[in-house]
């Protein structure tokens, strides 16, 4: 048996018509770019996500780079965030010519300790921008009270974690900005690259619009510098499409981990994903194995996908060299790069692909 990390397939297959359909209305009447398709998509992941306005937008890193921009953060100015992410999370901030600021991560949930966060606020930081990495929100109550008192701006990644909640707050909408990707490996996932920023405030919102259009207001008339950060009509049909679905895959994602979970429990050598918020909505499902490398080995020469998210930690990236972090800097995020594992979670997986996997993972970790 065969396990691959992801199936697009299946999940096309499931939906075929509904998808071919919007894609064909889209081709029908030849508006690619924006328009009222990208606009009732952006009003409907808005409202999934239960924020007032949702800017549609060419990724996930778009989503993050057009919201540092309508803060307008620059050279000079400084952003707190997680060093073990995605690297669009810190590339973001240094492509408007700020600083990224590494804290170090809570070895729990692999989200930015805000114990840590206060120590390094200086007068320069402008923003804290929490990741909610793997579908698990970071601890949101803590990071906009050190946000409220020093008065900064919350930029939220959620790109891993539409439809997760804590406390009654969904991901994305607790923060100024809240930032989601809509790659086909998202829990929500185009045909392509896409993104969404959702926002409450209506000012925001309207620059945010601005500037995904080169910063433009009225027709060649441009208030600011922005890009084009345009959202396609193909991606905004297929994503509006598949949203009615995304709590019925959640839910198929959250059944499976708990499956893996009544399966793994006893194996002390492996550290099991920890939920500590209501919600969790598992884009990845990830463990810690102290010699993970051949772990993965053994687990890819038994056709069982796997990956690494992510082995080198960002404060470490050689782009980033000049920023001086020594090795040892940031211990927990150091030591997840050595130790995380993926394991295949997307919803379409059966129950025997489950056992597969586990019965796998339990024989190599436990006899080598
Ligand atoms: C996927 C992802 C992004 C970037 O999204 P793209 O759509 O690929 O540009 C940013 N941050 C995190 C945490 C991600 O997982």
């Amino acid at each position: 048996m065969k396990v691959p990390l992801l199936d697009l397939a299946a999940q096309y297959a499931s939906i075929k018509p509904e998808i071919d359909a919007a894609l064909d209305r889209v081709v029908a009447s030849q508006r690619f770019v924006l328009g009222p398709v990208v606009q009732a998509c952006e009003e409907a992941v808005a409202d999934y996500v239960g924020s007032a306005h949702g800017i549609g937008v060419s990724s996930g890193t778009d989503a993050l780079l057009v919201a540092l921009m309508a803060e307008d953060i620059g050279p000079g100015d400084e952003v707190v965030t997680t060093p073990f992410s995605f690297f669009a999370t810190a590339g973001a901030i240094a492509r408007v010519g700020a600083t990224p600021v590494f804290v170090d991560i809570d070895p729990v949930t692999f989200n930015i300790d805000p114990a840590l966060i206060e120590a390094r606020i200086t007068a320069r930081t402008r923003a804290i921008l929490p990741v909610h990495l793997f579908g698990q929100m970071a601890e949101m109550a803590p990071i906009m009270e050190i946000a409220r008192r020093h008065g900064l701006a919350v930029i939220e990644d959620a790109a891993q974690a539409i439809g997760a909640h804590h406390d009654d707050h969904t991901a994305g909408s607790v923060g100024h900005y809240g930032c989601f990707s809509f790659y086909p490996t998202k829990n929500l996932g185009g045909y392509g690259d896409g993104g969404i920023v959702v926002t409450d405030d209506p000012a925001r919102a309207e620059k945010l619009r601005a500037l995904r259009v080169h910063g433009e207001t009225t027709r060649y008339h441009h208030r600011f510098v922005g890009g084009n950060f345009r959202l396609d009509a193909l991606q905004a049909a297929v994503i509006h499409a598949k949203l009615p679905h995304l709590e019925c895959w959640t839910e198929a994602r959250i059944a499976n981990a708990a499956m893996y979970r009544g399966l793994l429990d006893s194996s002390a050598a492996l550290g099991l994903p920890r939920v500590v918020t209501d919600r969790h909505v598992f884009n990845q499902f990830v463990v810690r194995v102290a010699d993970r490398d051949r772990v993965q080995a053994r687990l890819t020469a038994a056709g069982i996908g796997t990956a690494i998210y992510y082995p080198v930690p960002l404060h470490l990236q050689e782009c980033f060299a000049e920023l001086g972090y020594p090795p040892g800097d940031l211990p927990n995020a150091e030591r997840a790069a050595n130790e995380v594992l993926a394991l295949p979670i997307f919803p379409e997986l059966t129950a025997g692909q489950i056992r597969h996997v586990a019965q796998n993972l339990v024989d190599i970790v436990l006899y080598g």
